[in-house]
């Protein structure tokens, strides 16, 4: 990810419910911190729960698949192939479930556009930009209007002669709006039309610019180049499906779950209360519904997004608080906390009116406060920290 990437949602509302995402001595102590303070977030929950022994750290899993799969439905098996960094040999194990959590901001989305493969000059996806250094003086095309096209645009004000952003709508948040005026070496593009050999970038209302590098910041897509379900599980437009309450394959669950797939609510408790369901399931202190009732619901709902008239590449996009609660009724997961939604939901409205200022000036200290007294921060005693 990109050298000054730093948090969209404030720290507060990010912590699995067991371990808030404190302030610590020495870290980065903003409220919207860079991406190295959530790794050490990270490392210090490992270390709390005592987790690293369980990871096999530098392993990748380069095979899964089922284990006799003429016998699948009952006593499902899952044969696993593994490779360590160094080491030339790959391991082959047999275990009883797989729970696939490997993330989906790796396989980089591009756009179709005509000319794409014959233009000579510089592409890139948002996937594989570090710095702003390289693009020094350059005229710069940024395309996708979302949170790294924003980002990165905003970086590269101050080191690119030009920039263009060019977005599927015109129709802007104030707050990028306001970053618009204050730079006019960036400019609002629309969608473009096709890039043309001598370096000419033509947008669809007749205007283009010669540029020296494309940006994609299209985002990514759903990508298991490791799991082999006989096409029992299918990514079809970004729709990875059927899963039950975008977790279970109905034909290989419990044997089989995802965790992390969707997008756009607060991920971590929400990860964390699918993991709670899978465990309760392995561990046999829940059974999932019927076969028949899971295709059902699944059904239900791909008939539901249709009707909101939601393309298929979104899913997986929730945007629905009360779809986390919900899911959490499941299980007897707790609801997330009124201070977390709104505080959510005051970072998202302070994005929208002030682009390039809200991670670091902002007014919702009552909230902030509220969240401070609550039992998620004061769980673990005000000597729990530093580790
Ligand atoms: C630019 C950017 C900014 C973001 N900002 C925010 C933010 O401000 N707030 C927020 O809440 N969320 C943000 N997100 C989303 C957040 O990063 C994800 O929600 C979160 O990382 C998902 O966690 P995960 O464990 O499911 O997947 P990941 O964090 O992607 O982890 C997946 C892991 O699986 C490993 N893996 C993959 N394939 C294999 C394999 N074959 N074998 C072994 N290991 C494998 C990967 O190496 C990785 O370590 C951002 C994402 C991006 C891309």
């Amino acid at each position: 990810m990109y050298a000054s990437l730093r948090l969209t949602s404030p720290r507060e509302i990010m912590g699995f419910t067991d371990f808030p995402f404190l302030v610590k001595k020495g870290g980065d102590m903003r409220r919207f911190p860079g991406h190295m303070e959530l790794l050490s977030y990270l490392k210090d929950f490992c270390e709390w729960f005592g987790l690293r022994e369980m990871i096999r750290f530098n392993t990748r899993v380069e095979y899964v698949g089922m284990l006799d799969y003429a016998e699948f439905g009952k006593d499902l098996r899952w044969v696993v192939r593994t490779k360590e960094k160094k080491a030339e040999k790959v391991v082959e194990e047999v275990f009883d479930a797989v729970v696939v959590a490997s993330g989906h901001y790796s396989r980089p989305r591009l756009p179709a556009i005509k000319g794409m493969d014959s233009w000579r000059r510089k592409q890139m996806h948002s996937h594989i930009y570090r710095v702003p250094e390289p693009f020094r003086n350059e005229v710069v095309v940024v395309i996708g209007n979302s949170l790294s096209g924003q980002d990165i645009s905003m970086e590269l004000v101050d080191m690119a002669k030009e920039i263009h952003l060019s977005s599927k709508s015109l129709d802007i948040s104030e707050g990028l709006s306001k970053v618009l005026s204050k730079h006019n070496n960036l400019h609002l593009r629309p969608q473009i039309d096709s890039l043309q050999e001598d370096g000419k970038v033509l947008f669809i209302d007749g205007s283009w610019v010669i540029a020296d590098t494309i940006i994609h910041c299209t985002g990514y897509s759903y990508s298991f180049p490791f799991l082999d379900t006989k096409g029992i599980v299918v990514v079809d437009d970004d729709r990875v499906g059927p899963l039950y309450e975008h977790t279970f394959p109905p034909s290989l669950a419990p044997s089989l779950s995802f965790v992390g797939i969707p997008r756009k609510l607060i991920g971590f408790p929400f990860f964390e209360s699918q993991a709670k369901w899978i465990a309760q399931l392995l561990s046999g202190k829940r059974t999932l519904p019927s076969w028949e009732d899971m295709m059902q619901s699944i059904k239900e709902f791909y008939h539901s997004r249709d009707v909101d008239g939601i393309p298929k590449h979104n899913t997986h996009d929730i945007a629905n608080f009360e779809y986390c609660d919900k899911y959490g009724d499941y299980i007897g997961f707790p609801h997330l906390e009124e201070w977390r939604k709104e505080l959510c939901v005051s970072a998202l409205k302070n994005a929208d009116v002030n682009l390039d200022t809200y991670r670091d000036s902002y007014d919702d200290d009552e909230l902030l406060q509220l969240a401070h007294q609550s039992p998620h921060f004061t769980q673990l005693g005000i000597d729990a920290f530093p580790l």
